[in-house]
């Protein structure tokens, strides 16, 4: 079936539509309120969607953005850490068409980023409808639309209640991210657990920690960053490192790991990539094994390619392991009365707080009914980098390529060319956006 938006398709549809009183309401009904949209719908307001949306700008493409929180890239706003910064140089980071500003440092904090993309999205005059959250989205085969169904938080016109909302849109792109939801962890006697239990998501500062025993679940980049705010602000952390990991120093001769790995990949096999960091990696930082950081076999790049898991960049945890202000531990058995946590080598300790670095999930499987795109298990397009961008039936992905903001801007540039080249070939009527 060839899909055509052409004025009198999206007419008939809206006739289809309007037998429907639940489905198609012009006036906009108390309870249910439909619309059909002519250009794209994009699912969240993170980097990601607004980095699609202004690429399709470009394009002449207007598009329509949902977004369940109250602000655009509400991870960075609500969900991090005062002393957050990108942990990749900022060349790395910037969205398509806009270069980050001049003065800014190499490693943006977060109210630089923020600041950031929020001048992107007036400069692009992206303005989301925020409070939205996208429950159910499912492709009709008899429209050959899509069906996106959201829930507007409060209602309208200071009305209480939820209101159901639904959109009609021939193209669907995927923005919630790859870290969407809380993953915590299941561990025995946590909820008997009578100090502080905190996801990172929720950790502003180790200002209410000052001279308490926390253990931070998780070495990842967030829980090695955690770690090194608790002792700036006098807590006592330790960190429970479960699996092997590679650490690297952020910067090797005066330029950024993630830039030098880069350019050498431009020349060099992986694996004599990964030898190479390795070497000057243990020049730097020494054997951190020796520490209890035991690294994988696979090499960091390797690894990473295969499997996604980032390696730690370290800002300075690895000297405050060394100088004893951080204590590693390793995987938990059990959590028991009196606040004590039984680690996995007999070792029994009592901590006042415990934080969760145990990192986040795609939400995709809850809300979009779809079997072929995106896996059921992890949320993830099923096809590897660089091929998961795009779908069947108009469906796409932007920043599911566990390559950051960098990977997020290639799939945006990608769809908004895709979706460009129907728009044009097809005419476009001008009263629906
Ligand atoms: C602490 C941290 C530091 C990072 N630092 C870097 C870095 O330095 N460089 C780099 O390249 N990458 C970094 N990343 C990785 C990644 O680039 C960021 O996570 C980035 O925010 C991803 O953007 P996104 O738009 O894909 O996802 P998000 O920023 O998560 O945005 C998704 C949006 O979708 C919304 N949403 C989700 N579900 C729904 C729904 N059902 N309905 C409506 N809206 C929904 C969410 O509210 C959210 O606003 C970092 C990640 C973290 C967690």
């Amino acid at each position: 079936m060839v899909y055509d938006h052409s004025y009198n398709h999206l007419r008939e549809i809206e006739g289809k539509l309007a037998h429907d009183p639940y489905r198609f309401d012009d006036n906009m009904s108390k309870s249910n309120r439909c619309m059909l949209v002519s250009g794209p719908v994009i699912v969240g307001a993170g980097p990601s969607g607004l980095a699609v949306a202004a690429c399709l700008k470009e394009k002449g493409v207007p598009s329509l953005v949902l977004e369940r929180s109250s602000c655009i890239a509400s991870l960075w706003q609500l969900k991090t850490y005062d002393r957050l910064r990108l942990h990749l140089p900022k060349s790395f980071c910037e969205l398509p068409l806009v270069p980050f500003p001049p003065h800014y440092p190499t490693y943006p904090n977060k109210e630089q980023f923020i600041s950031y993309l929020e001048g992107y999205a007036s400069k692009f005059d992206i303005n989301p409808r925020f409070n939205e959250t996208v429950d159910q989205a499912e492709f009709d085969q008899t429209l050959g639309f899509w069906r996106v169904k959201a829930t507007k938080k409060g209602g309208m016109k200071g009305e209480e209640e939820a209101t159901e909302m639904e959109y009609v849109c021939r193209w669907l792109i995927v923005a919630t991210g790859e870290n969407a939801e809380v993953v915590t962890p299941e561990l025995e006697g946590l909820e008997g657990f009578k100090g502080e239990i905190v996801h990172t998501s929720l950790y502003k500062s180790g200002e209410v920690f000052r001279g308490k025993k926390v253990l931070v679940v998780g070495s990842g980049n967030s829980g090695m960053e955690v770690c090194l705010d608790l002792c700036h602000h006098d807590a006592m952390p330790s960190i429970v490192v479960r699996d092997k990991v590679h650490v690297l120093p952020r910067e090797m001769f005066g330029r950024s790991t993630f830039g030098l790995s880069m350019w050498l990949i431009k020349w060099l096999p992986i694996t004599m990539v990964d030898r190479l960091l390795l070497i000057v990696a243990w020049f730097i930082l020494g054997d951190t094994s020796k520490l209890g950081l035991t690294r994988p076999l696979m090499g960091p790049l390797q690894l990473k390619n295969l499997s996604g898991k980032t390696p730690v960049l370290d800002v300075g945890t690895l000297h405050k392991i060394k100088c004893g202000e951080i204590k590693v531990c390793p995987g938990i058995n059990r959590l028991s009365i009196h606040n004590n946590v039984e680690f996995v080598d007999g070792r029994v300790e009592n901590f006042d707080a415990i934080i969760l670095a145990t990192g986040y999930k795609s939400n995709v499987p809850y809300w979009l009914k779809e079997k072929n795109m995106f896996s059921h298990d992890d949320g993830l397009p099923r096809k590897p980098f660089p091929n998961g961008w795009k779908g069947e039936h108009g469906l796409y992905a932007v920043g599911f390529t566990k390559r950051g903001l960098l990977g997020a801007s290639i799939d945006a540039r990608r769809i908004a060319e895709d979706i460009g080249q129907c728009w044009v070939s097809e005419s476009k009527p001008s009263y629906y956006l």
